[in-house]
């Protein structure tokens, strides 16, 4: 931020109080994304033959930052750091949940004894199903032991016991379709545009997901210790490919969730205005069809089809097509729609309420 332009946020503060900006600041964000470069300052993370995990994270969690800021301005981005300095896995998803962020994206690079080992791998939280697996968790986790009072903080958990991770098979993770979902999206975008061997979607359990209350996910970039791959982490040409296919992942999620939320409200809309015509008189429809599970957008479900109404009967989701005053007008319509619905029904309404055949008739006098 300039001189001139800091001075005048801050008389704009002043005369707005610090309420009043801040939620203005916050209402022009559609979504909150946390990027979260792992490890950093005394914590050097995976150590390769030139390069140091902490700095290669770091580029590209900013890169990604500068893409998004770029690219997608209704986005805020925050940053766990965006310096060379240590901060406790618990802080990180802290962060996370105080912005209620929509997303935490934790980046991170391998490392293996083995220098063959090569490719990127995005995780979600969960029990590992892999001796392989638990290990890339560990190795991640055991930064816990840099800080104070671990013990206490993460409830007595031991990094290196394989015991401890039993925890997470009891775990209720009502974030993990989502998470899994973002994951292998950075995958394909990995694979397809930045030509980077795809190990896959896995799950483990990793301490800095831990406590996060959005969908979350940690990407293991690439091995820092193999040769090869660590010279394409430390370039500035393969940090721009990774965090270009990180960014398009999180912006194709985040318009994912827009569309649903459209969706939603799309379907709920014409239910309301439906429900308000129909509260104070009596109306036929035609039932087209009867689900356990509500329809994401009946509309789209019955194109072209005039009125339609979803009517919740119990345990089940009924639909129907059209609205008529009279029993002969709706009988007339079942005609002309017997080819495509050759068991639509019709079914009395009044007061937005399903009724008997003979309680209609008994109204329509
Ligand atoms: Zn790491």
């Amino acid at each position: 931020m300039g001189k001139k332009l800091a001075i005048a946020t801050l008389v704009l503060t002043i005369c707005l109080g610090f309420g009043t900006a801040d939620a203005q600041k916050k209402q022009s964000y559609k979504h909150t994304v946390v990027l979260d470069a792992g490890h950093g300052g005394h914590d050097t993370g995976a150590i390769g033959k030139k390069g140091k995990e902490k700095d290669v994270v770091l580029s590209i969690a900013l890169k990604v930052g500068d893409y998004l800021k770029k690219n997608s301005p209704d986005t805020r981005v925050i940053y766990t750091r965006d310096a060379d300095f240590f901060v406790p896995l618990d802080e990180r998803a802290a962060i996370a949940n105080k912005n209620n962020a929509d997303l935490f994206v934790s980046v991170h690079a391998n490392s293996n004894k083995n220098t063959k080992p090569f490719g990127t791998e995005t995780f979600a939280m969960g029990l590992h199903k892999s001796q392989g697996n638990l290990e890339v968790a560990q190795k991640e986790n055991s930064v816990i032991v840099m800080e104070q009072d671990y013990n206490t903080k993460y409830e007595g958990f031991d990094p290196s016991s394989a015991e401890s991770y039993i925890i997470f098979s009891l775990m209720q993770n009502v974030y993990l379709d989502k998470s899994l979902k973002l994951a292998s999206m950075v995958q394909d975008e990995f694979r397809e545009k930045a030509k980077r061997a795809d190990r896959g979607v896995k799950q483990a359990g990793f301490l800095v997901l831990w406590h996060t209350k959005m969908p979350s996910i940690l990407i293991e970039t690439g091995f820092i210790s193999n040769e090869e791959e660590e010279k394409y982490l430390m370039s500035e040409s393969g940090q721009d490919y990774l965090a270009s296919a990180i960014f398009r992942a999180i912006r194709d999620y985040l318009a994912s969730l827009d569309a649903e939320e459209q969706e939603v409200k799309k379907a709920t809309t014409v239910a309301q205005d439906d429900t308000e015509a129909a509260q104070s008189t009596l109306c036929y429809r035609l039932q087209v069809a009867t689900t356990s599970a509500p329809v994401a957008n009946p509309i789209e479900k019955f194109p072209g089809k005039p009125d339609v109404f979803e009517y919740k009967d119990g345990n089940k989701y009924k639909y129907m097509i059209g609205r008529f005053a009279t029993l002969d007008e709706a009988s007339a319509y079942k005609k002309t729609i017997s080819a495509e619905y050759p068991d639509a029904f019709i079914v009395p309404f009044n007061n937005g309420k399903k009724i008997s055949m003979s309680d209609a008739k008994k109204l329509e006098k």
